[in-house]
């Protein structure tokens, strides 16, 4: 596992892919083929309706170089409920584990070490060929899995995140926020790139009706003391991974956990003298330096990523990849089918 850094997150794919077609109420076999362009009918359902999920996890090498995906039951079973939200047929936890598995087994070699990690894309989308179905669900589907090597998110350094509090602000709806969809960022992006060219904000912190949700892509957590806060779980957001693993190690690390809803004006109050960070597998955490609130720039802390923040991160990136032992159960080894390949 010598391979040099990889590039810029995303851009670049592992050699295969793992697809599955449902059809006329079965799931297909899954096959493993070399990663390349779908052909898909230009009357696709997910094309003209949005009918997509997908998930997004990683599997990590640990030093004595085992491969080992993280909460890749809990990535399984929300992809489900997205597809569930979405009209998609379930493809049930055996197909998608053995879909995912089969992918990192076959790609071994093309994990990154720390502070890299394969990072794992299934998406499924409707499949119809027909344009009439606007208001139904798609009776077909494509199911297929990609992995990208990634290298360390913030190669060049931690920057602390600059943050858009975006009162009033809607990201998704209740009821189709918690799911893993491409229509959520669809909706949120406008948004996002108005926040990027007014305010130079890297990301938008959406707060709708006065009370802190998430940013785009990522959960949000406040770190006062040694008092976590972060909203409780609702049908408008995502049920973030990251978010969860944070709040389940927290007690050990003496921290306390509250889930409740936050409003602007009282997170505003807190500052400087508090730490923020969003949380999301591609950066795990990354903690906030500023928020652009009301015209003005209000710094968190001293504008560096703070101690609490600092732990935290650390506590779970040594339990990914394997420098700490998993008390938690959350790791899934795989091994090698490198050379069973065709
Ligand atoms: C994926 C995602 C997150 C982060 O979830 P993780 O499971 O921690 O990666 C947060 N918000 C939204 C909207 C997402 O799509």
């Amino acid at each position: 596992m010598s391979q040099p850094s990889p590039p810029a997150f995303g851009t670049a794919f592992t050699t295969h892919m793992v697809t599955a077609r449902y059809r006329d109420g079965v799931w297909s076999e899954p096959r493993l083929q070399p990663t390349a362009p779908l052909e898909l009918h230009p009357g696709t359902h997910a094309l003209h309706y949005g009918s997509t999920c997908f998930e997004g996890m990683k599997a990590f090498a640990s030093p004595s170089g085992e491969v080992r995906i993280f909460r890749l039951q809990d990535h399984v079973a929300r992809m489900r409920r997205s597809a569930e939200i979405v009209c998609l047929p379930d493809p049930g936890s055996d197909l998608l584990e053995g879909m995912i598995t089969t992918l990192v087994a076959a790609s071994h070699e093309q994990v990154p070490q720390s502070p890299g990690a394969l990072y794992l894309r299934p998406v499924m989308l409707g499949a119809d060929p027909e344009i009439g179905g606007a208001t139904a669900a798609s009776k077909s589907a494509l199911l297929f899995v990609v992995a990208c090597p990634v290298g360390d998110y913030f190669r060049g350094g931690q920057r602390p995140l600059r943050v858009l509090l975006g009162e009033g602000l809607e990201r998704s709806t209740r009821g189709f926020g918690s799911a893993k969809s491409g229509g959520n960022y669809a909706s949120a992006l406008r948004l996002q790139v108005a926040a990027k060219e007014k305010y130079a904000a890297d990301q938008v912190l959406f707060c709708p009706d006065g009370i802190v949700q998430e940013a785009g892509a990522a959960n949000f957590i406040a770190i006062r003391g040694d008092e976590i806060v972060t909203r409780g779980l609702d049908s408008s957001f995502l049920d973030g991974m990251t978010r969860r693993s944070v709040l389940e190690l927290a007690p050990s690390l003496g921290f306390r956990v509250t889930e409740r809803d936050l409003t602007v004006d009282e997170l505003v109050s807190w500052l400087p003298d508090c730490e923020a960070a969003l949380t999301g597998t591609a950066a795990t955490i990354a903690a906030i330096g500023s928020f652009v609130y009301r015209e003005r720039e209000l710094q968190v802390g001293d504008g560096r990523m703070g101690p609490h923040t600092a732990r935290l991160r650390s506590a779970l990136t040594d339990i990914q990849y394997g420098r700490k032992p998993d008390t938690l159960g959350w790791l899934t080894g795989v091994e090698s089918a490198v050379g069973t390949v065709g």
